[in-house]
């Protein structure tokens, strides 16, 4: 089959690309698995844009404070500036934010935030709403339970798409083809991500000499619920820290102060990392105390919440919630230019968490990245539809492709592991080092391609972790390598 444009992943960054292009052109949707399992659809807190034109300079200044002055202030700009021209046209279209009892939007605030400019929809909701909204506006076709598990390129120009479907491998191709196929959640043992993060694309630019940026800033949300099976955890929202929630340890000390003068809500890496750094050196537990609302405003402002530790058996707001930090969020990605075109290529574009566009900086602002998503898939589109189309011969793809070998989940539960324990929070150069010769090690075995993308994108978070020799945002070196010892 040959398509116009096709788009691998349909969280907020695909399905607004899809959206936004011609309707006169053929274009085709992948998600790996059904679609709504993705980041967009867990979001919870909201998504974050000037709430007045006064406030864009400032949203602009937060932007690049939290990221450390490490992010691209051009395109930060971009984000700020045309963020609310593209919630004003979801909002035209009949998507519906929360608004107060005055019918005013009730904007929240988030850590690190100057105002509040965060707006929410369905309480703690809003990813699940912008998707299913999202959802009912593509009319395109979308192939869904797909795993796009290579891309084929002539020089500079990606000319075929290899999709793994029900055991079968057929390849398509594009005119175009977009990436928006989310960050790496899937390459850490605790996480808040959907199942299908698991950085494929990542691995396959990296087989392709693509360029990958920024790799060592992968943010950990700090109140996470670790609690129970699975890697996937529940992530317990912002929004409950800018409205009042506090973190505090078994002796009910708020010890975040101790740590920055905002305590809960300084900014995401500070928090998350004295939360860590405080539990192992007093030997403590964290914990999130919500007893600040009632039991009927919590279940109201805070329904999925409410309803997950009702579910685990935690009984909110009356009993404080166990948390760790856990992975929640890459800002480094495939290297793009300001229109979302992939560095070194031609046709092939990238938006939303997979895309290194520079926004986030060394650490991103709370509820910039569902705004990412919208903004950069809108100016992909566009700059697809401004360029007039090169078609691409169909050439023939017969690359035998060998998935999943024996041994491989075995392999994956341990590279998550060297992921959390060395490439986590507080790192040191002896563990990163430790991780790469074992994934070195892992990479010289027979292993099936899936396993192989996921070492590769790993392989590639630790070098360019162990090129930075100092602590900045997301990446901290451990101050006193004591700290780690426990885990080396
Ligand atoms: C629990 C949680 C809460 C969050 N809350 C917020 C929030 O309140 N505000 C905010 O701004 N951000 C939030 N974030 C971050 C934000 O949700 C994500 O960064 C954003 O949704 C990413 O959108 P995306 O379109 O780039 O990727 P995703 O929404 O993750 O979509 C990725 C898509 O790619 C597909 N895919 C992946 N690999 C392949 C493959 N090999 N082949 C085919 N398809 C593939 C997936 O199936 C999926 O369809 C949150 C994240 C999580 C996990």
């Amino acid at each position: 089959m040959h398509y116009d444009v096709v788009i691998i992943g349909a969280g907020i960054a695909g399905l607004h690309t899809a959206i936004r292009l011609p309707k006169s052109m053929k274009v085709l949707v992948v998600s790996k698995d059904y679609p709504w399992e993705c980041n967009t659809f867990y979001a919870q807190g909201g998504v974050a844009v000037a709430n007045s034109p006064e406030d864009i300079p400032l949203h602009i200044a937060d932007t690049q404070k939290a990221g450390c002055y490490h992010g691209n202030k051009e395109a930060i700009e971009i984000l700020c500036n045309e963020g609310p021209k593209w919630i004003q046209a979801l909002i035209d279209n009949g998507f519906e934010f929360d608004k107060d009892s005055k019918g005013n939007f009730n904007y929240t605030k988030e850590a690190a935030h100057s105002s509040r400019r965060i707006l929410h929809a369905n309480g703690d909701a809003t990813g699940r709403a912008l998707h299913v909204f999202l959802m009912n506006q593509l009319n395109t076709h979308l192939l869904y339970n797909t795993q796009v598990v290579d891309l084929s390129f002539t020089g500079s120009r990606v000319n075929g798409v290899c999709l793994y479907h029900k055991g079968e491998i057929e390849w398509v191709s594009a005119n175009s083809v977009v990436l928006a196929s989310g960050g790496v959640g899937s390459l850490y043992s605790i996480h808040t991500n959907a199942r299908t993060i698991s950085a494929d694309l990542h691995g396959i630019a990296l087989e392709a000499g693509l360029e990958l940026k920024d790799m060592e800033m992968m943010q950990f949300h700090p109140t996470v619920y670790i609690q129970g099976k699975g890697v996937r955890k529940q992530l317990l929202s912002e929004a409950l820290r800018g409205e009042g929630a506090k973190v505090i340890d078994e002796n009910n000390e708020r010890f975040l102060f101790k740590f920055h003068p905002d305590g809960e809500l300084a900014p995401r890496s500070v928090v998350s990392q004295s939360i860590f750094e405080h539990c192992h050196k007093q030997k403590t537990k964290a914990y999130l105390d919500v007893s600040k609302w009632s039991k009927a405003d919590f279940a109201k402002r805070f329904p999925s919440i409410y309803f997950a530790m009702q579910e685990a058996g935690v009984d909110v707001p009356k009993e404080p919630i166990p948390i760790s930090p856990a992975f929640h969020y890459a800002m480094g990605g495939i290297a793009t230019d300001l229109d979302g075109r992939v560095l070194g290529t031609k046709n092939l574009y990238a938006a939303g968490e997979v895309a290194h566009t520079g926004v986030h900086g060394a650490n991103r602002l709370a509820s910039n990245s569902l705004l990412e998503g919208l903004v950069f898939s809108a100016r992909v589109a566009a700059s697809i539809a401004s360029k007039e189309a090169t078609s691409i011969g169909f050439a023939s793809f017969n690359r035998p492709v060998n998935l999943k070998q024996d041994g491989d989940k075995d392999a994956k539960e341990r590279l998550r592991k060297l992921m959390w324990n060395y490439a986590g929070i507080i790192r040191t150069t002896k563990g990163l080092e430790e991780a790469l010769n074992q994934v070195e090690d892992m990479l010289k075995c027979r292993t099936g391609k899936l396993l192989r993308l996921r070492l590769l994108a790993s392989r590639e978070i630790l070098s360019q972790a162990l090129s930075r020799h100092e602590s900045l945002g997301a990446h901290q070196l451990a101050a006193h390598p004591s700290i780690c010892e426990g885990k080396l």
